[in-house]
């Protein structure tokens, strides 16, 4: 089992439970995807097991020849909660971080071409660096905040939280029409434009305005 990190004197131990990524939530990210956003939130599970921490490594599978990375926000539930009503979602939020949804974009791109789940493509090990969680009540308003990821020190991706095309309230009330969203779960709330590939060696540097940041590199 893994557990968070966070910013601050938090000291419970809060275990990781399941991580529900968005995906097409920023409109410049669907288009250099080829895709068209949806009418609806569009979501998958990666695994708890494939969470690492600022300092560690992301392991390149034998099975791929193409990593990619894709900076994210993260929104960690603090309670329980079904049906959600949107006006509520907040109360279940305990905070937020910065993570990477490390992408196999060659099994990606297989899978989507033979209509087969992204679980393989978005499920190994390390492939969920996060940062530290900061709480709640430290971000006024979470959809005015730059995140960015370097590689190397070159800027990669640079967008702002305002540019989501489906809400943090929306997306808690639409994940929780469909499943129970549990205390510890994380929702990756998707990544904008900019992704690329990683290789061996390179560092990855992600934050989250002033409050989050995640240093990881690749082997
Ligand atoms: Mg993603």
């Amino acid at each position: 089992m893994k557990y968070y990190q966070f910013i601050g004197d938090k000291s419970d131990n809060l275990p990781i439970g399941k991580i529900i990524c968005l995906a097409r939530n920023y409109k410049k990210h669907a288009e250099e995807m080829n895709v068209i956003p949806s009418n609806t939130p569009v979501f998958f599970l990666k695994p708890s097991s494939s969470i690492i921490y600022s300092g560690d490594t992301i392991r390149i599978p034998k099975q791929s020849k193409s990593l990619h990375h894709e900076v994210e926000m993260g929104v960690v539930i603090g309670k329980d909660g079904k049906n959600i009503d949107i006006n509520k979602a907040y109360d279940y939020i305990w905070g937020y971080n910065v993570c990477l949804d490390i992408t196999a974009r060659d099994i990606q791109s297989h899978s989507k071409r033979h209509g087969l789940p992204w679980t393989i493509a978005k499920g190994f090990d390390t492939f969920a660096p996060i940062s530290p969680v900061i709480q709640k009540a430290a971000i006024k308003n979470p959809h005015n905040i730059d995140i960015s990821l370097k590689v190397n020190n070159a800027i990669k991706q640079r967008s702002n939280t305002n540019k989501m095309i489906w809400t943090i309230p929306e997306i808690i009330s639409y994940i929780s029409d469909v499943m129970t969203l549990e205390c510890g779960d994380l929702i990756m709330t998707g990544t904008p434009e900019g992704i690329g590939q990683i290789k061996k060696e390179d560092i990855l540097y992600a934050s989250l305005g002033s409050y989050c940041s995640l240093k990881v590199d690749v082997i």
